[in-house]
């Protein structure tokens, strides 16, 4: 089922949902199933499972020279997938990303998807790789993930790269897009930022999730921006409890966003990470329930491979 009509089917009640990576390469699935297992009790109607793109490694030789490997560290997006929706009924959104992916690889992606019966995707352009400074595309990729939201809304209309394809089918995928309360890094003002994210809407794509943010302000006031510019799909708030002291440096570096001050002071308190795990769940406890009583209609948690957090908040929260 779609996204849109797992809202619509709720009635006003806010659903759980959550984030998931695949494993590091060498593990088994089980290790993902251990992590799901304890969320199953709130009841997710979808589960999203990230992409990751290649990496690029550098090996040294017995000789000294260097030798550059590609790298895929976390493989298997589509396959978690399938093995969600398979032991769990529930629906499994895999995230898809313009980096690595020429657009030929794009509609065999989907294709695959689509005959697994997955019905949502989330489309991202994905970050730069990690040894570059800025994201490139592939020489037949796409830029922006506004350009990806076409592609896969030109498949739900049955048009496929190839224009002579006679009698081909429609894919019906529902479209996720990101979006950044405290702006995307790259972005020169949150004001562009949002115009952008307006056009992947008027490109085909039924809802937003946000990036994580620790002041639940600046969520009310992007939904409010948006909306003012004439954005109307659902605005799924993403939310990540705080766990270790190292996450205040961390956090700001990798995902571009503000810590609150009050938050700071209290992790800085903390003796040891124990108790700064303690005080991120109740921070995070706090944002959901503020959150559920705004009538927001999913909170979606960046579970990064750990359950237990987000258990512990969601048995407070639904
Ligand atoms: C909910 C969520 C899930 C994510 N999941 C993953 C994942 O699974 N794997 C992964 O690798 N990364 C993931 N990311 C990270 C994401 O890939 C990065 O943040 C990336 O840098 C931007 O992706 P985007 O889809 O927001 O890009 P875009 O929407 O393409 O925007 C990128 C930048 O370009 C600007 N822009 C957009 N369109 C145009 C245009 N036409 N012309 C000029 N400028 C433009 C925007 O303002 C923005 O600054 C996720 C992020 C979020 C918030």
């Amino acid at each position: 089922m779609k996204v849109t009509e797992h809202i619509n089917n709720a009635n006003g009640n806010t659903l759980f949902s959550f984030e998931i990576l695949p494993p590091l390469k060498g593990q088994n699935v089980q290790s993902i199933f251990d992590n799901i297992d304890p969320l199953m009790e709130f009841k997710p109607p979808f589960i999203d499972v990230t992409y990751h793109r290649e990496e690029y490694v550098y090996k040294e030789l017995d000789n000294g020279l260097l030798q550059k490997k590609v790298v895929k560290k976390r493989p298997g997006t589509v396959g978690i997938c399938a093995a969600i929706q398979n032991k769990y009924h529930v629906d499994a959104i895999p995230h898809i990303l313009c980096g690595g992916f020429t657009k030929e690889d794009t509609e065999n992606f989907l294709i695959d998807l689509d005959f697994l019966g997955i019905d949502n995707v989330m489309a991202l352009r994905g970050d730069a790789v990690k040894t570059e400074t800025y994201f490139k595309a592939e020489k037949e990729g796409h830029h922006y993930a506004g350009e990806l939201v076409t592609q896969i809304s030109d498949l739900n209309k049955g048009t496929y790269l190839d224009e002579d394809l006679l009698n081909s089918s429609c894919t019906n995928f529902c479209v996720g897009v990101a979006a950044y309360p405290e702006k995307h890094m790259e972005a020169p003002s949150l004001d562009s930022d949002i115009h952008f994210l307006k056009k992947k809407i008027k490109n085909g794509a039924q809802y937003i999730v946000t990036q994580m943010f620790f002041d639940n302000n600046r969520y009310f006031e992007f939904v409010e921006k948006c909306r003012k510019e004439g954005i109307t799909v659902p605005i799924i708030p993403g939310l990540k409890p705080i766990a270790t002291k190292k996450q205040l440096n961390l956090i700001p570096h990798r995902f571009h966003v503000d810590l609150p001050e009050d938050l700071i002071l209290e992790v800085v308190k903390c003796q040891d990470n124990e108790h700064v795990r303690q005080l991120g769940i109740e921070w995070c406890v706090q944002q959901s329930k503020e959150l559920q009583k705004a009538g927001i209609p999913v909170l979606h948690y960046y579970s990064m491979g750990k359950s237990d957090n987000i258990k512990a908040i969601a048995s407070q929260v639904f």
